[in-house]
Protein backbone atom coordinates (compact mmCIF):
# COMPACT_ATOMS: atom_id res chain seq x y z
CA UNK A 1 0.00 0.00 0.00
CA UNK A 2 3.24 2.63 0.39
CA UNK A 3 5.19 1.68 -2.31
CA UNK A 4 1.59 1.84 -4.23
CA UNK A 5 1.03 5.79 -2.47
CA UNK A 6 4.50 6.38 -2.74
CA UNK A 7 4.47 5.95 -6.25
CA UNK A 8 1.38 8.47 -6.90
CA UNK A 9 -1.24 5.82 -7.68
CA UNK A 10 -4.46 7.17 -5.78
CA UNK A 11 -5.91 4.97 -3.26
CA UNK A 12 -8.72 3.91 -4.88
CA UNK A 13 -6.65 2.06 -7.81
CA UNK A 14 -4.86 0.67 -4.16
CA UNK A 15 -8.19 -0.44 -2.48
CA UNK A 16 -8.60 -2.56 -5.85
CA UNK A 17 -5.49 -4.18 -6.00
CA UNK A 18 -5.77 -5.34 -2.28
CA UNK A 19 -9.16 -6.38 -3.43
CA UNK A 20 -7.96 -7.86 -6.37
CA UNK A 21 -4.85 -9.94 -4.21
CA UNK A 22 -6.41 -10.61 -0.55
CA UNK A 23 -10.16 -10.55 -1.13
CA UNK A 24 -9.69 -13.05 -4.43
CA UNK A 25 -6.84 -14.27 -4.55
CA UNK A 26 -5.73 -13.36 -7.54
CA UNK A 27 -1.55 -12.91 -7.66
CA UNK A 28 -1.40 -12.86 -11.84
CA UNK A 29 -0.29 -9.39 -12.68
CA UNK A 30 -1.41 -10.11 -16.13
CA UNK A 31 -4.81 -10.47 -14.51
CA UNK A 32 -4.07 -7.15 -12.40
CA UNK A 33 -4.05 -5.27 -15.55
CA UNK A 34 -6.58 -6.84 -17.83
CA UNK A 35 -9.33 -7.18 -14.93
CA UNK A 36 -8.73 -4.54 -12.66
CA UNK A 37 -7.04 -1.71 -14.91
CA UNK A 38 -4.37 -1.71 -12.65
CA UNK A 39 -1.31 0.91 -14.05
CA UNK A 40 1.34 -0.98 -15.28
CA UNK A 41 3.61 1.18 -13.29
CA UNK A 42 2.68 -0.26 -10.07
CA UNK A 43 2.42 -3.69 -11.21
CA UNK A 44 5.88 -3.04 -12.29
CA UNK A 45 6.50 -1.94 -8.63
CA UNK A 46 4.95 -4.63 -6.79
CA UNK A 47 4.92 -7.68 -9.45
CA UNK A 48 8.09 -9.40 -7.71
CA UNK A 49 5.75 -9.90 -4.35
CA UNK A 50 7.71 -13.46 -3.14
CA UNK A 51 4.70 -16.09 -2.69
CA UNK A 52 5.22 -18.12 0.59
CA UNK A 53 5.78 -21.85 -1.38
CA UNK A 54 3.19 -24.41 -0.06
CA UNK A 55 5.45 -27.60 0.88
CA UNK A 56 3.59 -29.38 3.21
CA UNK A 57 -0.06 -30.32 3.92
CA UNK A 58 -1.23 -32.65 6.59
CA UNK A 59 -4.96 -33.38 8.04
CA UNK A 60 -5.33 -34.76 11.56
CA UNK A 61 -6.20 -38.31 11.82
CA UNK A 62 -8.49 -37.75 14.99
CA UNK A 63 -9.92 -33.89 14.46
CA UNK A 64 -9.27 -32.62 11.00
CA UNK A 65 -7.08 -29.86 12.68
CA UNK A 66 -4.61 -29.29 8.91
CA UNK A 67 -1.29 -27.77 9.34
CA UNK A 68 0.60 -26.42 6.01
CA UNK A 69 4.12 -25.67 6.43
CA UNK A 70 5.15 -23.07 4.06
CA UNK A 71 8.81 -22.16 2.73
CA UNK A 72 9.80 -18.48 2.59
CA UNK A 73 12.03 -17.29 -0.25
CA UNK A 74 15.22 -17.32 1.87
CA UNK A 75 14.28 -21.19 2.87
CA UNK A 76 12.94 -20.47 6.24
CA UNK A 77 10.25 -22.57 7.31
CA UNK A 78 6.86 -21.46 8.25
CA UNK A 79 3.94 -23.41 9.67
CA UNK A 80 -0.01 -22.16 9.71
CA UNK A 81 -3.15 -24.43 10.98
CA UNK A 82 -6.50 -24.59 9.84
CA UNK A 83 -8.70 -24.84 12.41
CA UNK A 84 -11.95 -26.46 12.23
CA UNK A 85 -14.80 -24.95 14.26
CA UNK A 86 -18.04 -25.73 16.30
CA UNK A 87 -20.03 -24.56 13.37
CA UNK A 88 -19.85 -27.49 10.62
CA UNK A 89 -17.49 -26.14 7.67
CA UNK A 90 -16.54 -23.09 9.44
CA UNK A 91 -12.89 -22.95 9.87
CA UNK A 92 -10.35 -20.27 11.49
CA UNK A 93 -6.79 -19.74 10.60
CA UNK A 94 -3.89 -19.76 13.18
CA UNK A 95 -1.10 -17.79 11.45
CA UNK A 96 2.57 -17.12 12.21
CA UNK A 97 4.24 -13.77 12.79
CA UNK A 98 7.82 -14.72 13.12
CA UNK A 99 10.08 -17.79 12.44
CA UNK A 100 11.39 -19.25 15.71
CA UNK A 101 11.03 -17.37 18.90
CA UNK A 102 12.92 -15.61 21.49
CA UNK A 103 10.65 -15.61 24.26
CA UNK A 104 12.36 -19.18 25.18
CA UNK A 105 8.79 -20.60 27.00
CA UNK A 106 10.09 -23.41 28.03
CA UNK A 107 7.10 -25.95 26.80
CA UNK A 108 7.34 -24.63 22.83
CA UNK A 109 8.52 -26.03 20.50
CA UNK A 110 9.32 -23.03 18.15
CA UNK A 111 11.25 -21.50 20.92
CA UNK A 112 14.06 -24.20 19.87
CA UNK A 113 14.00 -23.57 16.35
CA UNK A 114 17.65 -22.66 15.16
CA UNK A 115 16.84 -19.83 12.41
CA UNK A 116 14.63 -17.22 13.39
CA UNK A 117 12.83 -13.59 11.82
CA UNK A 118 10.03 -11.99 12.10
CA UNK A 119 7.91 -12.31 8.76
CA UNK A 120 6.71 -9.36 6.50
CA UNK A 121 2.83 -8.52 6.10
CA UNK A 122 2.87 -9.95 3.23
CA UNK A 123 4.30 -13.10 4.70
CA UNK A 124 1.48 -13.46 7.17
CA UNK A 125 -1.11 -12.26 4.54
CA UNK A 126 -0.06 -15.21 1.96
CA UNK A 127 -0.25 -17.83 4.64
CA UNK A 128 -4.10 -16.61 5.15
CA UNK A 129 -4.67 -16.53 1.32
CA UNK A 130 -3.33 -20.13 0.89
CA UNK A 131 -5.00 -21.71 3.99
CA UNK A 132 -8.62 -19.89 3.00
CA UNK A 133 -7.86 -21.13 -0.92
CA UNK A 134 -7.24 -25.29 0.35
CA UNK A 135 -10.46 -24.54 3.10
CA UNK A 136 -12.35 -23.42 0.11
CA UNK A 137 -11.34 -26.17 -2.36
CA UNK A 138 -12.50 -28.59 0.17
CA UNK A 139 -16.19 -26.71 0.58
CA UNK A 140 -15.06 -24.74 4.23
CA UNK A 141 -15.30 -21.23 5.36
CA UNK A 142 -12.81 -18.97 6.40
CA UNK A 143 -14.87 -17.00 9.48
CA UNK A 144 -11.70 -15.82 11.62
CA UNK A 145 -8.05 -15.67 12.12
CA UNK A 146 -5.95 -16.09 15.28
CA UNK A 147 -2.42 -14.72 15.48
CA UNK A 148 -1.47 -17.73 17.84
CA UNK A 149 1.03 -19.69 15.84
CA UNK A 150 4.78 -19.43 15.39
CA UNK A 151 6.91 -16.05 17.22
CA UNK A 152 5.24 -13.54 19.87
CA UNK A 153 3.11 -11.57 17.31
CA UNK A 154 3.42 -7.87 19.87
CA UNK A 155 7.58 -8.49 18.62
CA UNK A 156 6.35 -7.61 15.32
CA UNK A 157 4.21 -5.08 16.20
CA UNK A 158 3.47 -3.47 13.21
CA UNK A 159 3.53 -5.52 10.77
CA UNK A 160 0.93 -8.09 12.38
CA UNK A 161 -1.61 -4.99 12.94
CA UNK A 162 -0.93 -4.38 9.18
CA UNK A 163 -1.59 -7.74 8.27
CA UNK A 164 -5.01 -8.32 10.95
CA UNK A 165 -6.25 -4.78 9.14
CA UNK A 166 -5.99 -6.55 5.73
CA UNK A 167 -8.14 -9.16 7.03
CA UNK A 168 -10.95 -7.10 8.71
CA UNK A 169 -11.13 -4.45 5.62
CA UNK A 170 -14.16 -4.82 3.29
CA UNK A 171 -11.56 -4.52 0.33
CA UNK A 172 -9.26 -7.03 2.16
CA UNK A 173 -10.60 -10.68 3.30
CA UNK A 174 -13.50 -8.51 5.35
CA UNK A 175 -13.23 -11.08 8.42
CA UNK A 176 -15.47 -9.44 11.01
CA UNK A 177 -12.40 -7.71 13.70
CA UNK A 178 -14.20 -9.54 16.84
CA UNK A 179 -13.57 -13.05 15.25
CA UNK A 180 -9.30 -12.06 14.78
CA UNK A 181 -7.59 -12.53 18.08
CA UNK A 182 -3.93 -11.92 18.43
CA UNK A 183 -2.36 -13.31 21.85
CA UNK A 184 0.91 -12.25 23.81
CA UNK A 185 3.02 -13.73 26.25
CA UNK A 186 2.48 -10.30 28.07
CA UNK A 187 4.73 -7.34 26.78
CA UNK A 188 3.34 -4.55 28.92
CA UNK A 189 4.53 -1.35 26.48
CA UNK A 190 2.75 -3.30 23.32
CA UNK A 191 -0.39 -4.24 25.16
CA UNK A 192 -0.84 -0.43 26.39
CA UNK A 193 -0.15 0.71 23.22
CA UNK A 194 -2.52 -1.61 21.41
CA UNK A 195 -5.14 -0.35 23.89
CA UNK A 196 -4.38 2.78 23.59
CA UNK A 197 -4.44 2.89 19.40
CA UNK A 198 -8.03 1.33 19.82
CA UNK A 199 -8.02 -1.84 17.62
CA UNK A 200 -10.98 -4.00 17.63
CA UNK A 201 -9.48 -7.21 17.62
CA UNK A 202 -9.58 -9.71 20.24
CA UNK A 203 -6.64 -9.30 22.91
CA UNK A 204 -5.49 -12.78 24.56
CA UNK A 205 -2.76 -12.46 27.35
CA UNK A 206 -0.86 -15.85 27.89
CA UNK A 207 0.09 -16.19 31.59
CA UNK A 208 1.94 -19.18 31.99
CA UNK A 209 1.53 -19.16 36.14
CA UNK A 210 0.14 -16.49 38.54
CA UNK A 211 3.80 -15.87 40.31
CA UNK A 212 6.63 -14.30 39.46
CA UNK A 213 8.69 -17.48 40.84
CA UNK A 214 6.50 -20.08 38.32
CA UNK A 215 6.53 -17.85 35.25
CA UNK A 216 10.52 -17.06 35.75
CA UNK A 217 10.59 -21.43 35.46
CA UNK A 218 8.22 -21.61 32.77
CA UNK A 219 8.23 -18.47 30.84
CA UNK A 220 11.47 -17.18 31.50
CA UNK A 221 11.14 -14.16 29.20
CA UNK A 222 8.14 -12.64 29.64
CA UNK A 223 8.68 -13.23 33.24
CA UNK A 224 11.04 -10.74 33.13
CA UNK A 225 8.26 -8.36 33.52
CA UNK A 226 6.30 -8.83 37.22
CA UNK A 227 2.98 -10.77 36.05
CA UNK A 228 0.92 -7.88 38.85
CA UNK A 229 2.62 -5.32 35.67
CA UNK A 230 0.88 -7.57 33.34
CA UNK A 231 -2.02 -8.03 34.97
CA UNK A 232 -2.14 -4.46 35.47
CA UNK A 233 -1.59 -4.18 31.70
CA UNK A 234 -4.66 -6.28 31.64
CA UNK A 235 -7.19 -4.29 33.64
CA UNK A 236 -6.19 -1.30 31.88
CA UNK A 237 -7.09 -3.22 28.70
CA UNK A 238 -10.41 -4.42 30.12
CA UNK A 239 -11.44 -0.79 31.24
CA UNK A 240 -10.89 1.04 27.43
CA UNK A 241 -12.60 -1.96 25.28
CA UNK A 242 -15.45 -2.20 28.45
CA UNK A 243 -15.22 -5.86 27.98
CA UNK A 244 -13.57 -9.17 29.48
CA UNK A 245 -10.10 -9.70 28.58
CA UNK A 246 -9.13 -13.06 27.92
CA UNK A 247 -6.14 -14.33 29.82
CA UNK A 248 -4.55 -17.79 28.16
CA UNK A 249 -3.51 -20.12 31.03
CA UNK A 250 -1.48 -23.50 29.71
CA UNK A 251 -2.15 -26.21 32.16
CA UNK A 252 1.17 -28.11 33.27
CA UNK A 253 0.17 -31.15 35.58
CA UNK A 254 1.96 -30.96 38.93
CA UNK A 255 3.53 -27.52 37.73
CA UNK A 256 0.74 -25.15 37.91
CA UNK A 257 -2.80 -26.35 38.92
CA UNK A 258 -2.48 -26.85 42.65
CA UNK A 259 -5.08 -25.29 45.33
CA UNK A 260 -2.34 -22.36 45.14
CA UNK A 261 -2.27 -21.64 41.96
CA UNK A 262 -5.85 -21.15 42.18
CA UNK A 263 -5.52 -19.20 44.93
CA UNK A 264 -2.71 -16.91 43.38
CA UNK A 265 -4.76 -16.59 40.12
CA UNK A 266 -7.65 -15.34 41.80
CA UNK A 267 -6.03 -12.67 44.01
CA UNK A 268 -4.51 -11.24 40.66
CA UNK A 269 -7.10 -11.02 38.39
CA UNK A 270 -9.56 -9.49 41.79
CA UNK A 271 -12.10 -7.81 39.88
CA UNK A 272 -10.66 -7.52 36.40
CA UNK A 273 -13.55 -8.49 33.54
CA UNK A 274 -11.58 -11.50 32.36
CA UNK A 275 -12.04 -15.12 30.58
CA UNK A 276 -9.71 -17.59 31.23
CA UNK A 277 -9.27 -20.24 28.67
CA UNK A 278 -7.44 -23.19 29.84
CA UNK A 279 -4.89 -25.04 27.54
CA UNK A 280 -3.70 -28.43 28.39
CA UNK A 281 -0.04 -28.65 27.34
CA UNK A 282 1.33 -30.52 24.57
CA UNK A 283 5.41 -30.85 25.02
CA UNK A 284 7.27 -32.63 22.64
CA UNK A 285 10.28 -32.96 25.02
CA UNK A 286 8.08 -34.84 27.36
CA UNK A 287 9.25 -32.92 30.29
CA UNK A 288 6.11 -31.15 30.45
CA UNK A 289 3.09 -33.14 31.00
CA UNK A 290 -1.07 -32.46 30.47
CA UNK A 291 -2.76 -32.79 33.84
CA UNK A 292 -5.16 -35.96 34.54
CA UNK A 293 -8.92 -35.60 34.09
CA UNK A 294 -8.97 -35.37 37.77
CA UNK A 295 -6.44 -32.66 37.87
CA UNK A 296 -8.31 -30.72 35.76
CA UNK A 297 -11.16 -30.89 37.27
CA UNK A 298 -10.07 -30.43 40.82
CA UNK A 299 -7.94 -27.07 39.47
CA UNK A 300 -11.10 -25.77 37.39
CA UNK A 301 -13.40 -26.37 41.23
CA UNK A 302 -10.42 -24.35 42.95
CA UNK A 303 -10.77 -21.51 39.85
CA UNK A 304 -14.12 -21.03 39.98
CA UNK A 305 -14.41 -20.63 43.99
CA UNK A 306 -11.14 -17.93 43.53
CA UNK A 307 -11.67 -16.49 40.51
CA UNK A 308 -15.46 -16.99 40.17
CA UNK A 309 -15.43 -15.64 36.06
CA UNK A 310 -16.31 -17.44 32.67
CA UNK A 311 -13.87 -20.46 32.78
CA UNK A 312 -13.13 -21.83 29.26
CA UNK A 313 -11.28 -25.04 28.36
CA UNK A 314 -9.85 -24.50 25.05
CA UNK A 315 -9.03 -27.43 23.19
CA UNK A 316 -5.66 -27.37 21.35
CA UNK A 317 -6.17 -29.80 17.99
CA UNK A 318 -4.08 -31.75 15.78
CA UNK A 319 -1.53 -32.97 18.50
CA UNK A 320 -1.44 -36.17 15.92
CA UNK A 321 0.39 -33.60 13.29
CA UNK A 322 1.94 -31.38 15.73
CA UNK A 323 -0.37 -28.52 14.89
CA UNK A 324 -1.53 -27.86 18.45
CA UNK A 325 -0.24 -25.09 20.66
CA UNK A 326 3.34 -25.30 21.55
CA UNK A 327 4.28 -27.67 18.71
CA UNK A 328 4.75 -25.58 15.22
CA UNK A 329 8.88 -26.05 14.47
CA UNK A 330 9.25 -26.26 10.68
CA UNK A 331 12.68 -26.76 10.52
CA UNK A 332 13.24 -28.62 13.99
CA UNK A 333 11.08 -31.64 13.32
CA UNK A 334 12.82 -32.35 10.12
CA UNK A 335 15.94 -31.95 11.95
CA UNK A 336 14.61 -34.45 14.12
CA UNK A 337 12.85 -37.02 12.18
CA UNK A 338 9.71 -36.61 14.31
CA UNK A 339 6.36 -37.73 12.06
CA UNK A 340 2.58 -37.80 12.29
CA UNK A 341 1.24 -40.69 13.63
CA UNK A 342 -1.94 -41.31 11.82
CA UNK A 343 -2.48 -38.33 9.13
CA UNK A 344 -3.72 -37.70 5.64
CA UNK A 345 -2.11 -35.77 3.29
CA UNK A 346 -3.39 -33.55 1.00
S1 LIG B 1 4.70 -19.88 23.40
FE1 LIG B 1 4.58 -18.16 21.93
S2 LIG B 1 5.78 -16.53 22.91
FE2 LIG B 1 6.35 -18.45 23.94
S3 LIG B 1 8.18 -19.18 22.82
FE3 LIG B 1 6.36 -20.16 21.89
S4 LIG B 1 5.83 -18.83 20.17
FE4 LIG B 1 7.17 -17.64 21.53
Amino acid sequence: MQRALALGVGPEIVRRLLSAIVARGVHDPAAWGRDCQIPRRLIDAIGNLSRLELEHSVVSGTDGFQKLRFRTHDSLAVETVIIPLHKPGAVSICLSSQVGCVMCCQFCATARMPRRRSLETWEIIDQFIQARHLARSTGRRVTGAVFMGMGEPFLNYERVLAAAELLRCPFGASIAAKTITISTVGLVPEIDRYTDEGHKYRLAISLGAATDAKRARLVPLAARTPVAAVMAAARRHAQARQDRVTLAYVCISGENMGQDDARALGELIGDTPVRLDLIEVTDLTGRFHPPTADELRSFRDALTRHVGQPIVRRYSGGKDIRAACGTLAGELIEETGGGAANPRHR
